[in-house]
């Protein structure tokens, strides 16, 4: 089993080599196309390159150049592949065209646009008498509308480069990919291997090698720790869960007790249920002095990821080690209880019973973090941890089972995987919350929310190609609220998906007066269970008269974790409308470039934390390069978030964003306003105005 991770998390890096050997490839590819295309398509090189040539002008405008990084290699052919002029290595080269490129020559000819008018420029991998090489050609064309060329059909220049050890060297150490290296293709068999490299047209050409890494030895070192944890924890719940209802049973004085216990016995873990709880916390509650009563409650963060992405047998026993885990690191401290579905309760009693339920606590939470190994399958989950005390005032069961309650949902709002002990100030925000709650409600009744939009641009020229709709409380309400405090409470009281209904609906409105316009709008993760969400967004689009492909809708890797099934189906439906799929705040938790590849999003959004520390952090520079390139093998856009400075925006151009949003280009901003930065407030296009 151990082996069975290492190897899957080995063939994962893998295939992440794999992919940046093929992005290694296609951008040296596109960097000879941009050379070529820059070179082949100028008036100057129209007037030479047709009638009479002048060897000067030809060496020193390409032949030199033939001894630089770019190319080695350039030819002058004409549109039947005869050589007009060629050089390599800054020399004449005397070597027939379809000698040096072969087939790929005629099929290069043939594809090329060659009519005289079309600027085209065509790249490939292409085996040579020298070996494999990176090609690109381009017709010969003019820029000016006076300057035509002489011939029906173009000459064509290609330039071409060797794979040499020491380029591959280099694309090795920018890639991260250990010892690259291309080796000829010698039999039928090697020409379907995985890693053979293909030329433009699919015909494998050389296949690529390189030293593998097995940091899924590493993976197993941490599993076979957990499993020995488990191990461990399994060893030592035998004795204490006999001893804790030994203790238990011995305070009861009759045998109607012991037959009651029976039915207060959760049937899955063994443990005492809800039930069972209360009376205890009643009887014990009754005689404890201040100080000395603290009830623990944890909720398991991830857990019904797990059911839903196995089966409930696997869910069951998860529920079963999570049991018998926290017999191990409470039992002898307090009653341990399940209280349903994935809820378990201690209650500690005694002296220093608040300093004891804190560490209680701690060693809960490091023993869920480690991953669970249920028959094979490895399980990651969290917990969140509320605890209420008994302190001067009499407090009855139900209120203390309310404070641990509410201190519990406080530690999952804050990030999950924590404890948090109940205070009176919990109790104004849960009031507070309400009070938020029911005004949100009033505004969905009367259709009211305010939308405001914050431009996304292209990265090279700045144009504006979209906006992201964020919510705003409404300007009609004397109090200022930001989104981050009435989502979570929309989420919390069930009004999210009313909200976003109405959001969305707003946007579409305000958007279908900027043709052209790309909208992005946020989806939380307590949607995605929402069956109707898919059909409300085409409803509601459709009628606003919004085409769906205008549409971007940005999910946070949060909708991954806690309902992975559910998440690809709608991400699918989504791209099946042609509505374009964004992963939001990446690089702010724990999304891989695994999940890129497995959920297949459109377009990924760079955190606003990335963007801010490229300038200083070259940690965070490897971030975003590294997951630029690999999703660029994916064909995914990028988007950087939070640019704030000219700074900013170059640096996240540079290193490959297509599209940059923040601060710097425009803050969100009410639609009207939108359209006057634009100087456009009518039905034009906004990206002419830009
Ligand atoms: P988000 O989706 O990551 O939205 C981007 C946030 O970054 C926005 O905060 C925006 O105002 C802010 N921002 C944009 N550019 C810059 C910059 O250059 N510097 C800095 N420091 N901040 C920048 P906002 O509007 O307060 O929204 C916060 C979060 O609330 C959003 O984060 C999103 O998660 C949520 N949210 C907003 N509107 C909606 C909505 O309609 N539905 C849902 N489900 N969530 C929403
Ligand atoms: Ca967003
Ligand atoms: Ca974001």
């Amino acid at each position: 089993m151990l082996n069975g991770i290492a190897q899957s998390v080995d063939q994962q890096e893998a295939k992440r080599t794999w992919q940046a050997v093929k992005s290694a490839m296609a951008s040296a590819q596109e960097r000879l196309a941009g050379t070529v295309a820059d070179n082949a398509h100028w008036d100057d090189a129209v007037l030479q390159s047709y009638g009479k040539i002048d060897p000067d002008w030809m060496y020193d405008t390409w032949g030199v150049g033939s001894d630089d990084i770019n190319y080695d290699t350039m030819y002058l052919v004409d549109a039947n592949g005869d050589v007009i002029t060629a050089f390599q290595n800054g020399e004449t080269l005397d070597v027939p065209a379809d000698t040096y490129f072969g087939k790929a020559l005629e099929r290069t000819l043939s594809e090329l646009p060659m009519n005289g008018e079309d600027f085209g420029v065509l790249s490939s991998l292409v085996e040579t008498p020298q070996g494999l090489a990176v090609m690109a050609a381009a017709p010969i064309l003019a820029t000016s509308d006076d300057i035509r060329i002489p011939t029906p059909r173009p000459n064509v220049l290609i330039f071409s480069k060797q794979l040499t050890p020491p380029l591959l060297a280099k694309m090795s150490e920018q890639y991260i990919v250990d010892a690259l290296a291309i080796v000829p293709i010698r039999s039928r068999a090697e020409m379907a291997s995985d890693t053979a490299l293909l030329d433009h047209w699919g015909n494998p050409v050389a296949l690529a090698n390189w030293q593998a890494r097995h940091p899924g030895d590493l993976a197993s070192q941490t599993y076979r720790f957990s499993a020995l944890a488990t191990i461990l924890a399994l060893i030592g719940v035998m004795t204490p869960l006999a001893f804790s209802y030994g203790r238990v049973i011995s305070r009861m004085e009759n045998n109607e007790r012991k037959a009651r216990l029976a039915s207060r016995q959760d049937a899955l873990s063994g443990l005492p249920n809800r039930a069972f709880l209360l009376d205890e916390l009643g009887t014990r509650l009754a005689q404890a002095k201040p100080g000395e009563l603290a009830l623990i409650f944890i909720d398991l963060d991830g857990f019904k990821a797990v059911n839903d992405a196995y089966d409930h047998e696997t869910g069951d026993k998860l529920i079963r080690a999570v049991a018998a885990g926290l017999e191990s690191v409470a039992s002898g401290d307090g009653l341990i209880a399940r209280l349903g579905g994935d809820e378990f309760a201690v209650l500690v009693t005694g002296e220093n019973a608040v300093v004891r339920s804190e560490q209680i606590a701690r060693r809960i939470l490091a023993f869920v973090k480690e991953p669970f190994d249920i028959d094979g399958r490895i399980a990651s989950i969290g917990a969140s941890i509320g605890i209420a005390e008994l302190g001067s005032e009499p407090l009855d069961p139900s209120e203390l089972m309310r404070r641990a309650d509410i201190a519990m949902y406080d530690a999952k709002d804050n990030g999950r995987n924590r404890w948090r002990r109940f205070d009176a100030t919990l109790d104004l925000k849960r009031i507070e919350d309400l009070t938020i709650a029911n005004e949100l409600r009033a505004f969905i009744a009367r259709g009211e929310f305010d939308v405001a939009y914050q431009p996304m641009v292209d990265s090279r020229d700045r144009s504006i190609v979209g906006v992201e709709a964020l919510a705003r409380w409404p300007k009609s309400s004397p109090r200022e609220l930001p989104p981050d405090r009435f989502i979570p409470v929309a989420e919390e009281h069930g009004l999210i998906d009313s909200l976003s209904a109405l959001i969305l609906g707003i946007a579409c409105r305000d958007m279908v007066q900027w043709h052209d316009l790309k909208l992005a709008v946020n989806v939380s993760p307590v949607q995605i269970a929402n069956p109707q969400l898919v059909p409300d967004i085409t409803r509601i689009a459709g009628e606003a008269g919004l085409p769906l492909h205008r549409l971007e809708v940005e999910f946070t890797e949060s909708v991954l974790i806690r309902n992975p099934v559910r998440a690809k189906q709608v991400i699918r439906e989504l791209q099946g409308l042609r509505v374009t799929v964004a992963l939001d705040d990446f690089g702010t938790g724990y999304a891989s470039v695994g999940y890129l590849r497995e959920y297949g999003f459109n377009k990924i959004k760079l955190d606003r934390s990335l963007t801010h520390s490229i300038s200083t952090d070259i940690a965070a520079q490897q971030v975003v390069q590294g997951t630029i390139l690999i999703a660029k093998g994916l064909s995914a856009n990028i988007i950087a978030e939070g640019v704030e400075t000219e700074e900013e925006a170059q640096l996240m151009r540079l290193s490959g964003c297509n599209q940059l949003q923040g601060f710097y280009f425009g803050r969100p901003q009410a639609a009207t306003a939108l359209g006057s930065l634009l100087g456009s407030d009518t039905a034009e296009p906004l990206r002419e105005t830009a």
